[in-house]
């Protein structure tokens, strides 16, 4: 069955149109949906399935390394080079590639890419729109080819949901190689992304289903309202650190805070008390867990990564989501809320899950108790 269409016109962005909101015109109009007409969208499909079919592999890997590109990003976005010379080093990278400075390139202070920018969105856009052709083509072979029935109920959409409660107040974590077979969580990390936060929200929602996000204290003192309006579609918001730092190499008074400031900072901003974290990189002591027992508070980890975060390819991506859901039969699914290749696949994986008869799963706090009612019982 073709993916479920989703219009995503009547999406509504606290922000002003921008580079991203370019990239989201040309390259999201989700599953089958288009505005253009049959014919047009019929040859570019063709156009895009031959490019797949034809492009010499290399076209579609990546050519630097995480390594490579992490000095890169210091060396261009240090102050030494001129605008035209870091224009002229981004032009040469390959879309697959560039993806990886999405963010730099998406900054709303464009003063260090400004002549190239929309030139360099471009490239990004039309990677992803051949991309989500490609997809749109092919995901039916490729779920045939990698994903086995898990059961013969299949529902007109991917959700609603089963929710459990889980009781915080001990501690624990939360582990989905324990699930009942068939049954997935479906986990977002590392946002709010203004941009794409909504965009998951939305695709969501057209399943019918909702997920767990991990949100980082950062992004949520510059993006508070995105976490506002996934926690209030339903979704159920954890934290996930800070500032992202790797927790072991912290003191643990640094990792304390780190923890504490997300929670209070995220409880704030939501007017009720938050309960599960998620270590960054699943990095964790065992201090740092009893201290999160110790607060009432799980940890949330994951059975099943997508990777999204290290495969820039929509295509190669669904494929290895699907691989791992397959190989693992249950469990909580990792993927990240800041990266445009897992926006592009996610109505495809959720189109896959269902066909394959999955059911999701959402985890909720049992106490999610509004903080307000709490402190005005506080004499
Ligand atoms: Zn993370």
């Amino acid at each position: 069955m073709a993916p479920i269409c989703t219009r995503r016109g009547n999406l509504a962005f606290n922000q002003k149109p921008s580079a991203a909101w370019i990239f989201l015109t040309l390259t999201l109009t989700l599953g089958a949906c288009s505005s253009k007409s049959s014919a047009q969208t019929a040859e570019e499909t063709t156009q895009a399935v031959v490019l797949t079919a034809t492009s010499a592999p290399s076209q579609n890997e990546k050519h630097i390394s995480d390594a490579k590109i992490k000095e890169l990003k210091g060396e261009l976005f240090s102050g030494r080079f001129t605008q035209p010379e870091r224009c002229a080093a981004l032009e040469k990278l390959r879309p697959i590639d560039l993806i990886a400075f999405f963010e730099e390139i998406n900054s709303e202070d464009s003063a260090a890419i400004a002549p190239c920018q929309e030139a360099l969105f471009q490239r990004i856009s039309d990677f992803f729109e051949l991309k989500r052709m490609a997809l749109n083509s092919a995901h039916a072979e490729i779920e045939h080819e990698l994903l086995n029935k898990c059961s013969d109920q299949v529902s007109p959409t991917f959700g609603p949901e089963q929710v459990k409660s889980v009781n915080t107040s001990k501690g624990g974590y939360i582990s989905g190689s324990y699930f009942p077979r068939c049954l997935v969580n479906l986990t977002f990390d590392d946002g709010p992304h203004p941009v794409f936060g909504p965009l998951i929200v939305q695709i969501l929602k057209s399943q019918n289903v909702h997920a767990n996000f991990f949100s980082v204290g950062q992004r949520v003192l510059e993006s508070p309202q995105t976490i506002v309006e996934e926690y209030k579609e339903g979704n159920v918001i954890g934290t996930h650190s800070w500032s992202h730092p790797n927790m072991p190499k912290l003191s643990f008074n640094a990792g304390v805070k780190e923890i504490d400031d997300a929670f209070n900072l995220v409880a704030n901003v939501l007017h009720i008390n938050v309960s599960f974290f998620r270590f960054p990189y699943g990095a964790s002591t065992k201090d740092l867990r009893a201290y999160l027992t110790q607060g009432g508070r799980t940890e949330f980890t994951w059975n099943i990564d997508t990777l999204d975060w290290k495969i820039p390819d929509p295509v190669k991506l669904f494929r290895n989501a699907l691989k791992e859901v397959n190989r693992e039969g249950r469990g909580v699914i990792l993927m990240h809320e800041t990266q445009p290749q897992t926006v592009v696949m996610l109505p495809f994986l959720l189109e896959a899950l269902r066909n394959a008869g999955y059911k999701p799963l959402l985890m909720r706090p049992l106490d999610t108790v509004p903080v307000q009612a709490v402190t005005t019982n506080v004499p």
